[in-house]
């Protein structure tokens, strides 16, 4: 049998263009060589929640009395927690299962390579057996990157995120080298159940690719609660369980290497002319690569590793094979991004940062003044605007800021720090993503009380 779509890989991308085309009636094949779900189902976004989900718990009872509340005999089950984690997942990972089931899709357990590709037909092999089809979707994801430290190889001290969510056991010291999305949601992860963490970041802040007001509040409220937290610091060298850096010699019992993931290419050796950048596979709008009747989607193009990102190049890419016009395409300028730390972090869109670089060596239209030409106005407030948000955040001051391009008065992008703004981006999203002037922004009716309110207020200012 040939089928009409093979898919590597079972992870966000492959689950949901493997859905997606067989309910439009197509067969499909999907090969997954460790558990359906991939690295956000199993090793990932839902394994770290689940686990941040109980600290913030134990947190929150330990930090009840601001409430009134008094809880005492606080504590909590580590080996309890870490089963209640892996159940979560295996739930979720049987409902993809079913999920595909019901479309009767044909799901492949096993590590899949290409054997050959023509114009018209690929060539995969898994164990002893092989498959053709017509079209090819990558959606092999990416793995943690080992950077080139001495002293990491070999090491049972280091762990990689992968590593940290199997132990059973709580670590008693934890150094996290990269403070990223990973670094900070791991270090929020033992903050809260009680371990000392010692961030070591190279680049002069932490989160460097997000709103540095906002990563200002987080970073200061997370070294004022004991989090050390060492920026523009190299890690030299690793000798056991003491780490070497530019700035002093730490150690821990346990040392997280979270220094970003890389694309993963195996299985695709026979693919010699796919082209590839950055050790990501190049792809169009639509994610097709270079290759005829070759897609793919997710991490594994290196563009921006995020688990939603992926589904949505999924669906453009299943939407392209199977012609569906109009074409679809994706909006890489509303992508919402969460950092799960406490408080959340959520944002989309521009960052001051990016519009100053659009625009550097600009000047004002009138060229009467050597000023630089600022093309944006920044709208913010304190999240305390919001009466839910101060009902339920005792002590938290919070930020919204609402990026304006000055002469058409677009949104451009929305940064947050503050519980639960995770929750509410995707409004900031959508009006970015449809292009709405403050204008049209201000005739959206926010329901109250509640913390999306705050966005409303600076909106009203604008
Ligand atoms: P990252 O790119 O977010 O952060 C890596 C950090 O490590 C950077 O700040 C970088 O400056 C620093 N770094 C690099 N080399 C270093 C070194 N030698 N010493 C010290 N610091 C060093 O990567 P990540 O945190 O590993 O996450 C990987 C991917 O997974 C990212 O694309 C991320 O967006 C995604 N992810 C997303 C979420 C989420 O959406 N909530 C959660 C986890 C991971």
């Amino acid at each position: 049998m040939k089928y009409f779509l093979a898919i590597i890989g079972g992870g966000p991308a492959g689950y949901t263009a493997a859905e997606i085309a067989s309910k439009a009636g197509k067969d499909v094949i999907i090969f997954e060589q460790n558990a359906l779900g991939g690295t956000c189902l199993n090793v990932g976004c839902i394994p770290t929640k689940t686990l941040l989900y109980s600290a913030k718990q134990y947190y929150n009872a330990t930090h009840a009395d601001k409430y009134g509340v008094k809880a005492e005999g606080v504590a909590f089950d580590y080996t309890k927690i870490v089963q209640r984690k892996t159940k979560v997942v295996r739930k979720l990972v049987a409902g993809i299962k079913q999920k595909l089931n019901n479309e009767h899709c044909t799901v492949i357990m096993g590590a899949a390579s290409v054997v050959s590709r023509t114009d018209d037909n690929v060539v995969i092999a898994c164990g002893e057996e092989q498959y053709e089809a017509e079209n090819l979707l990558i959606c092999t994801g990416s793995t943690n990157f080992v950077p080139p430290i001495p002293g990491l190889q070999d090491n049972p001290t280091i762990w990689d995120s992968t590593m940290a969510l199997d132990s059973k056991e709580l670590p008693q010291s934890m150094i996290i080298v990269g403070g990223g999305v990973i670094g900070m949601e791991f270090a929020t992860l033992y903050h809260e159940l009680g371990v000392p963490v010692t961030v070591i970041e190279a680049m002069p802040t932490i989160l460097p690719n997000l709103d540095q007001e906002i990563v200002n509040i987080l970073l200061e409220k997370y070294r004022k609660a004991g989090i050390q937290i060492l920026t523009d610091t190299k890690v030299t060298e690793v000798q056991g369980n003491r780490v070497v850096t530019t700035n002093g010699e730490y150690e821990a019992e346990h040392i997280l290497v979270s220094v970003g993931r890389r694309a993963n290419m195996q299985g695709l050796e026979a693919l010699t002319d796919i082209e590839i950048h950055r050790g990501g596979i190049v792809v169009d709008e639509f994610m097709r690569t270079n290759l005829k009747n070759v897609y793919a989607a997710g991490d594994v193009t290196g563009k921006i590793m995020l688990a939603h990102v992926a589904s949505r190049q999924a669906e453009v890419a299943v939407g392209r094979m199977l012609k569906q016009l109009p074409l679809q395409r994706i909006a890489y300028n509303a992508i919402p991004s969460v950092v799960y730390t406490n408080p959340e972090i959520a944002c989309v869109g521009l960052t001051e940062k990016d519009l100053n670089e659009i625009h550097e060596g600009d000047f004002a239209p009138s060229m009467s003044t050597d000023e630089p030409f600022v093309p944006y106005e920044v709208h913010q407030l304190p999240m305390t605007y919001s009466g839910r948000f101060v009902a339920e955040n005792e002590g938290e001051m919070g930020l919204c800021k609402v990026i304006v391009d000055k002469r058409s008065k677009t949104v451009m992008g929305v940064h947050m720090i503050g519980n639960p703004c995770s929750e509410f981006v995707t409004a900031a999203s959508f009006a970015v993503r449809m292009g709405y002037t403050v204008g049209e922004f201000k005739q959206v009716v926010f329901p109250h009380p509640t913390v999306a309110e705050v966005m409303r207020e600076v909106i009203m200012e604008a």
